[in-house]
């Protein structure tokens, strides 16, 4: 399966350009994580697991348009392999 350039590896959102990446303890900018799964340096929630993740982004299925259906529904499909995940 295609995959994007960059992604979070914990809700494998898109990273464009940075302006979505979340922080480094030391403010700059990480380069695996979104800034809604990452910031300062630690997971935003620490204890979420897959299946919660999975609910997140049926969430985001309900609320979003034709668009942002097919990327969260990509996303699910990811999220198994993403480095957060993978085991
Ligand atoms: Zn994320």
């Amino acid at each position: 399966m295609e995959k994007f350039e960059r992604q979070c590896q914990s809700c494998g959102m898109p990273l464009e350009g940075g302006m979505q990446a979340g922080t480094e303890s030391d403010d700059s900018k990480s380069l695996m994580y979104c800034q809604y799964c990452y910031k300062d340096g630690v997971f935003t929630n620490p204890d979420m697991t897959l299946d919660e993740m999975k609910n997140v982004l049926d969430e985001t299925i309900g609320k979003q348009g034709l668009k942002g259906k097919m990327f969260a529904w990509l996303g699910k499909k990811q999220l198994p392999s993403l480095k957060r995940w993978k085991q």
